[in-house]
């Protein structure tokens, strides 16, 4: 039987992009290929919070569960769901066991008009292939929408690709969404690693896909206007969506208002991210 590590599940709003408002059950599966310690840093600089936390769980007080780690305004703002110290958080669960507690945190018991988002951590990393058995599960069936939130560097495999195109053809009434979250370099992530357009017109192919790019100045904006170009030069057709950066109210505050102007200059689309206002993005939201 196929196994996730699961760094958390819960249920919230959707805060962000496509589906922003909409009861979401979150499975935040473990590991990233990426770090994105240039989040809210000055240009080259790299964050070492998550770091000061990570040393502080390994060598001093170790954090029993997700709840009691600190948040960052820097950085990766779901750092835990990826660096190795952290690892002992997250559990190793049969699919047979995260639909179960999918289940229990459900308000009905059963799949109404919510919607599963897949995120990370990276989703596609290496966990494609214990998604059919997920989604393919007796109790998943009247789940309608579920959107892979993904850096976009991850090519699908071919049992996957395989997997998609018959969910294509097949249930019509069911939708997959990529929501791609590509890095600039205000990440601190290369742009050659960062910005793969080849492999998100793969997601495309088979299933709806949107970019989302966080934004903080007028500076990442024209890096977001060339990935869009390279995007759209190898046949990408999705939506663009740019959001502000800010896993803390405090910075998300000192841009949502220009990056949603920026958004209607763009003709892009803005995405909030509700978690901050409505939850102060505490962990579990
Ligand atoms: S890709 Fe996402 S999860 Fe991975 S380090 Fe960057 S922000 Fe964090």
């Amino acid at each position: 039987m196929s196994k996730i590590k699961i760094a958390e599940l819960f249920y919230s709003i959707q805060g962000e992009g496509r589906y922003m408002g909409v009861p979401s059950v979150f499975l935040r599966t473990f590991g990233c290929n990426f770090k994105c310690a240039g989040f809210g840093m000055p240009r080259g600089e790299l964050s070492m919070e998550a770091a000061g936390i990570a040393a502080t769980h390994s060598l001093i007080t170790p954090f029993q569960k997700y709840e009691e780690l600190p948040l960052v305004s820097t950085g990766c703002d779901s750092y835990a769901s990826w660096m190795p110290e952290f690892k002992d958080l997250s559990p190793m669960l049969t699919t047979d066991a995260i639909v179960e507690r999918i289940m229990e945190i459900l308000p009905h018991g059963e799949w109404r008009d919510e919607h599963l988002v897949i995120t990370g951590g990276e989703p596609l990393l290496g966990w494609q292939r214990a998604y059919p058995n997920l989604l393919d599960h007796s109790s998943m069936s009247r789940l309608k929408e579920i959107t892979f939130e993904t850096n976009g560097t991850q090519k699908l495999t071919e049992e996957f690709k395989h997997y998609l195109g018959e969910w294509t053809a097949e249930q019509w009434d069911r939708e997959i969404t990529f929501s791609v979250s590509a890095k600039l370099p205000c990440s601190g992530e290369k742009w050659e690693e960062a910005i793969c357009p080849e492999v998100v017109c793969e997601y495309e192919k088979r299933s709806t896909a949107y970019l989302k790019f966080v934004i903080a100045t007028e500076e990442d904006l024209k890096d977001a206007e060339r990935a869009v170009k390279e995007y759209r030069e190898q046949g990408f057709k999705g939506h663009v969506y740019i959001m502000p950066v800010g896993g803390v109210e405090r910075v998300y505050h000192l841009n949502n208002r220009a990056v949603a102007d920026m958004a209607m200059r763009k003709g892009w689309r803005y995405s909030d991210r509700l978690q901050v206002p409505l939850f102060k993005n505490e962990w579990g939201t």
